[in-house]
Formats: C-alpha cells, sequence, structure tokens
C-alpha cells in the first residue's frame, strides 16, 4: 500500500538529511519534491499545492532543536498535516436509532456487495450488533445471489424479495422485518449506478428520501485515483453522504484517492477494504495511516490485529520464553500459524516501521510459509526445541526431508538467530531505547 509515494517521500526529505538547520532554500527545494510525489500518487493538483504550502509554513516557523535533526521536524510536520488531510481524527459509525439504516452506495464493481458483507461482519463480530442485509440491487439478480451468499458465509441474514424491481419498497420491506425480528442494524446494498446516469441517480435520492438512513456510505474503487475523487464529488453533491469506503486498497494502488477525497469533498473515509475476504476490511485511521506513508510503520494496528487473533494467556509464555532466549523452532512454528490467521502477509509486513520500504520489491504470498513450515517439520522434536544443536549434518538431513535445499535451510536458520537476537534487544529496555535514538 502506498509503497511508491512512501519511497518517493524519503528521498524528499534525504534533501534535508545531513543539514543542521531548516532554511528557506532546502525546504523550498524539499517541497517541490514532496509536491512531485504526491502528484505522482494521483492526489489532486490542489490538495498537493496547498498540502506543501501548509508543510512550508509550519517548517519554517520552527526552530531546530538541538536534539532532533531538521529530517525528524519534518517528519513530525507532515505527520501531523497528512494526517489532517486525511480527516484528523477518526470518524465512526454512529448508531443513533434502532434500527439504524446503513445505505451503501457507489458505481458497478466498486466493491458495494462485497462491503456490505465485510461492513455486517465487522458489525456482528467487533460491535455486537445484529445486522440484516438487504439486497436493493434489483438489476442484477446476480447480485442478490451474491448477497446471499456472503450472509450464509458470516452467517447474518439477507432480505431479498426477488419478484419486485423497487428498491423503495424493497428497502422498506427489509427495515419492517428488521423490526420484527429484532434487528439493530440494517445495511441497505444497492445497485451500481452511472453519476451521469440521470435516472439512477433520481432513483437513489429517492431511495434515500424513503428510508430515511443514518448513514450512506459511498464505496469507491481507491485504484481509480482522481476520478474517485470526482465520482465521490458527484454523488456527494447529490446525496449528501456521511462516509467513504475506499476498496482495494491492497491492490496497487497510488494513494491520491485516500489523500484528496476528504479535502474535496470534507466527507470522512470511515473503511478501507484490504482484500476479498470477509474480514478484510479495517476502519480508517488518518493518524496511522499518514505514518504508513511515513514509512514508520502502523504498529497500533498490527498489534490490534494481533489481539484479535492472539490468545493472552499464549502470548504471555511466549513473552516469558523470549526473555529467556528460549524462544525455539516450535515457538516460531506457532507463530507463524497465528500470523497466517492475521491476513494478507504484505499487509502485514507494511505495519512494521522500516519494514514496508525493504519489503516493497519483494512478493510476499501466503505461500511463503510453505518451505518454511516444511523445513521445521522435518525437525526432530530435540531439535526444535534446541535450535543450537542443529549442525552441518543435520541441516543436511533437514534439506533432504524438507525437499528443500542446504541453503534454504542455512538462510532460515540464519533469520530465526537474527529475529531471536532482536526480540532479546526488544526485552531489555535500555538496548530499545537505544534503537529508537538511531531511527531516522
Ligand atoms: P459491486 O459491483 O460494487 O457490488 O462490487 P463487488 O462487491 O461485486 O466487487 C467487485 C470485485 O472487487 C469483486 O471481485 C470483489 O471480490 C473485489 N473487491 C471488493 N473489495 C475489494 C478489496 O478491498 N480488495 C480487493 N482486492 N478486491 C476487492
Amino acid at each position: 500500500m502506498f509503497e511508491n509515494l512512501s519511497d518517493k517521500l524519503d528521498r524528499a526529505f534525504k534533501v534535508l538529511k545531513g543539514q543542521g538547520t531548516i532554511t528557506e532554500i532546502n525546504v523550498a527545494e524539499t517541497m517541490k519534491e514532496i509536491r512531485k510525489a504526491l502528484l505522482d500518487a494521483d492526489v489532486n493538483y490542489k490538495t498537493a499545492k496547498a498540502f506543501t504550502d501548509d508543510v512550508r509554513q509550519k517548517a519554517i516557523g520552527q526552530n531546530v532543536l538541538t536534539t532532533i535533526s531538521p529530517g525528524q521536524l519534518l517528519t513530525k510536520i507532515m505527520n501531523d498535516e497528512l494526517t489532517e488531510l486525511m480527516g484528523g481524527a477518526t470518524a465512526e459509525l454512529s448508531f443513533p436509532a434502532t434500527p439504524t439504516i446503513i445505505l451503501i452506495a457507489g458505481l458497478n464493481g466498486a466493491g458495494k456487495t462485497t462491503f456490505t458483507g465485510k461492513l455486517a461482519n465487522f458489525l456482528k463480530t467487533q460491535k455486537g450488533k445484529k445486522p440484516l442485509l438487504v439486497a436493493g440491487d434489483v438489476y442484477r439478480p446476480a447480485a442478490i445471489e451474491q448477497l446471499k451468499v456472503l450472509g450464509e458465509q458470516i452467517g447474518v441474514p439477507v432480505y431479498a424479495n426477488m419478484e419486485s424491481k423497487d428498491p423503495i419498497s424493497i428497502a422498506r420491506e427489509g427495515v419492517a422485518l428488521a423490526k420484527q425480528n429484532g434487528n439493530n442494524v440494517v445495511i441497505v446494498d444497492t445497485a451500481g449506478r452511472l453519476s451521469i446516469d440521470e435516472a439512477m441517480m433520481v432513483e437513489i435520492e429517492q431511495v434515500k428520501a424513503a428510508l430515511n438512513p443514518h448513514e450512506i456510505l459511498f464505496v469507491v474503487d481507491s485504484m481509480t485515483g482522481q476520478d474517485a475523487v470526482n465520482t465521490a464529488k458527484v454523488f456527494n453533491d447529490r446525496l449528501d453522504f456521511t462516509g467513504v469506503v475506499l476498496t482495494k486498497l491492497d491492490g496497487d494502488t497510488r494513494g491520491g484517492a485516500a489523500l484528496s477525497i476528504k479535502s474535496v469533498v470534507n466527507k470522512p473515509i470511515k473503511f478501507i477494504g484490504t482484500g476479498e475476504k470477509m474480514d478484510a476490511l479495517d476502519v480508517f485511521h488518518p493518524d496511522r495511516m499518514a505514518s504508513r506513508i511515513l514509512g514508520m510503520g502502523d504498529v497500533i494496528s498490527l498489534v490490534e490485529r494481533a489481539q484479535q487473533q492472539f490468545d493472552e494467556k499464549q502470548a504471555a509464555e511466549l513473552q516469558k520464553k523470549i526473555r529467556k532466549n528460549k524462544f525455539d523452532f516450535n515457538d516460531f512454528y506457532g507463530q507463524i500459524q497465528q500470523i497466517k490467521k492475521m491476513g494478507n502477509m504484505k499487509d502485514l509486513m507494511g505495519m512494521i516501521p522500516g519494514v514496508g520500504k525493504a519489503m516493497k520489491d519483494i512478493e510476499v504470498d501466503d505461500n511463503a510459509f510453505k518451505s518454511i513450515e516444511a523445513i521445521i517439520s522435518s525437525m526432530t522434536p530435540f531439535e526444535k526445541e534446541n535450535p543450537d544443536s542443529i549442525n552441518q549434518s543435520r541441516r543436511n538431513r533437514i534439506a533432504k526431508g524438507s525437499g528443500t535445499d542446504l541453503a534454504e535451510v542455512n538462510r532460515l536458520i540464519k533469520q530465526f538467530d537474527d529475529m531471536r537476537k532482536v526480540m532479546k534487544q526488544m526485552s531489555n529496555p535500555a538496548a530499545m531505547a537505544n534503537m529508537m535514538k538511531r531511527m531516522p
């Protein structure tokens, strides 16, 4: 996500690295590079210009303290300004009524139906809600079918009426059913529509007027960049939606939509879609996204995802082992299984400070673990518990047994050793503080 932008911003900062002070000249040069980076990421021109003007003003007004470098200071200013640009505070959904009615709108293929399912799953599993889905795409029977399948998968009821071609009455029937069955949230999926299709735009305005929804979420494909922003503007003029959902941020998006949408329509991004699966949905946190863009990682999200998957008792045990330097291949194997449950690998890696950048050209897919798992499985119980015992002849045997080669086994053991060293360091506060000091 956003690797290119992160990379270019990093290069822009280099202008200031090694400089003792912030001057009009070196800031102007840096801002030129930052603006270029933003434009390359498909950020709208006006937004990019206003943004760099702001950052420049803030940077020039600052005294550089002796404890931080101009580069660090600029990173801090950029972090604050990027956060602001993407909306500042996290915008939560509101649930002012029972049932709360949420209307989903957007273009065909934006990811509406997928998001409808993801949102229901999120509300059910993370917020303890009892949602009902309403299949309001009367033009495509396949879309209704798709929603039913998703509902089944996540265990959420779906109301559909194949006989009717009237989205308003379907939505009303859905709300009535929710009241009857005690569902406290109703999520209404609608047909995709083009903003230039006047009849379709009038129809969704009518659905809005009839339903009086508490939230209207506009779903848009982040890969479409500036188009996403323009479409958002047209939809917002007609619907006055309450929030944006950016989908497909796991893909090769340049990030422009995420950065420009708030400043163009003045509506917050509420969720981001990061994959096709039902759990690939994140609440959008502008501050965390800013820090990811700046290559500072997003440790908070990483920890949250981990918390959703990890067993606390097990984690405490593990910490104890790490502190005693007893972390072994059984633990390593266990950790891989946990990580696999947490979602898309490359995405996770990107959340670790510094790692996203280092990994940007490396293809990580979930099969990446296959040979590691095979190698560990070919170790004897003794070897797993005593990693230091794995000598040359054992390595040869393990390579053969796992169908890999010696180089691969050597690499894994080296990585494992390095990891143990880092873990040991991290469990020592003094060493950790030292490491932080060396961060750019
Ligand atoms: P709709 O026409 O707006 O209802 O769009 P769909 O929900 O049918 O999604 C269109 C395609 O995009 C499907 O193939 C989805 O699996 C895919 N999709 C939706 N959201 C995401 C996402 O966040 N990431 C990725 N990679 N694919 C997505």
